[in-house]
């Protein structure tokens, strides 16, 4: 992170676009409802269509199993937490088992430092949106009953976390298929909190003269859905380009086309499509004007923030939840603690450290917030100081 708040702000003046993603940006989910939709129908994928044993389905959600952050080991069938060296912290295997440190020495060797650098690898499976908490926690239980010889279907734990990303792929990638869709448009008050602080302040930027899009990877029925709830029926307005299924981080640097979905004077609604085409199309709609500069918001630190940070002249803004003070929703955990920091400990005799992915938005963001809520109070903030 650059800048102090007040230095922020000054630069933010002086920028032309604003752009968001859409999920845990601009919509807010309540998060152990989430958790327990994804991981109930990430198991009923496997145990339906790939004929995994039925008992897990009597499995129920725990949200202290998994929490962002975590690594899947997919070798080892385990859940870590590493610190900003890549030390693994905390290990458990399968859902009850906590590694030792003896345990973690013996299986990371002497210096416990893993290779991993935020992306997915043969080796480890990151949790990071909060999509993904169903993701580890299911891994994590098959693992269990893979070593209980419960099931045959899978040969060893890779195999498992295999299964687990065919049945994301499976939930999230058609709007026609599984049963994720369906039961949260239906009911879409259990799992989206409403944020009229968030219209409030897309009001207030455009007031402040800024462009405004969004650029979110869901897709454009469910997406729909979730603004209007949160936002308004009439959320269309607010944005003059919006991108669906824009498959971010490979957006910034594929050569994907866009498919235009509408089209008039003042807002375009496109699919897929590729940053240097969306450049193009930011620049023909300020006609007046020769550089322009731009911001973008999102809460994944890969999709949203490291790779937009490096293929674009964007500046960032991460929004992660699990830096507000005093929740009690999760996001400080007891068997997992921080989402910043590794506990000192006194098996280790180690200081208390940053976690690897606070190390990674220190890293690779311009500025961070909790909520675009708390940005628009900051925001309120300073233009009553002008
Ligand atoms: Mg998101």
């Amino acid at each position: 992170m650059d800048y102090s708040r007040d230095s922020f702000f000054n630069s933010f003046q002086k920028i032309d676009f604003v752009g968001f993603d859409l999920d845990h940006t601009l919509i807010h989910y309540k998060i152990q409802e989430l958790g327990k939709l994804v991981f109930d129908c990430l198991k009923r994928y496997v145990v339906e269509i790939r004929s995994f044993n039925k008992d897990l389905l009597q499995v129920e959600y725990d949200p202290e199993i998994c929490v962002k952050g975590n690594l899947c080991d997919i070798s080892k069938g385990n859940l870590i937490k590493i610190d900003n060296d890549n030390k693994v912290r905390r290990a458990f295997h399968g859902v009850n088992k906590q590694l030792s440190l003896t345990e973690i020495e013996q299986q990371y060797n002497q210096d416990k430092i893993i290779e991993f650098s935020g992306h997915r690898t043969e080796n480890f499976l990151p949790v990071f949106s909060y999509f993904e908490l169903g993701m580890g926690s299911l891994f994590i239980v098959m693992v269990d009953f893979f070593d209980e010889k419960k099931d045959q279907t899978c040969k060893n734990y890779a195999e498992i976390a295999k299964l687990v990303l065919d049945a994301m792929d499976y939930i999230f990638n058609d709007w026609n298929r599984g049963y994720y869709y369906p039961t949260i448009t239906n009911n879409l008050d259990k799992y989206i909190k409403k944020s009229p602080k968030i219209r409030k302040l897309l009001e207030k930027m455009k007031e402040n003269g800024k462009g405004l899009f969004l650029i979110t990877n869901s897709l454009p029925e469910y997406s729909n859905y979730l603004l209007s709830f949160s936002i308004g029926s009439d959320w269309e307005k607010l944005f003059q380009i919006v991108v669906f299924f824009a498959r971010k981080p490979s957006f910034y640097d594929s050569k994907a086309q866009f498919e235009i979905i509408s089209q008039n004077e003042k807002s375009m609604k496109l699919m897929f499509g590729n940053y240097n085409e969306f450049k193009k199309l930011l620049f023909n709609s300020t006609p007046n004007k020769k550089e322009f500069k731009t911001c973008y918001f999102g809460d994944h630190l890969i999709g949203d923030i490291k790779e937009c940070k490096a293929k674009t002249d964007w500046n960032t803004v991460a929004i992660i939840e699990e830096l507000k003070p005093n929740s009690n929703d999760l996001l400080e955990s007891p068997k997992w603690g921080s989402f910043s920091f590794c506990d000192s400990s006194k098996e280790t005799k180690e200081e208390k450290k940053k976690t690897f992915w606070q190390q990674f938005a220190d890293t690779h963001s311009d500025y961070y917030v909790y909520s675009l809520e708390e940005f628009y109070d900051q925001y309120c903030e300073f233009l009553s100081k002008k």
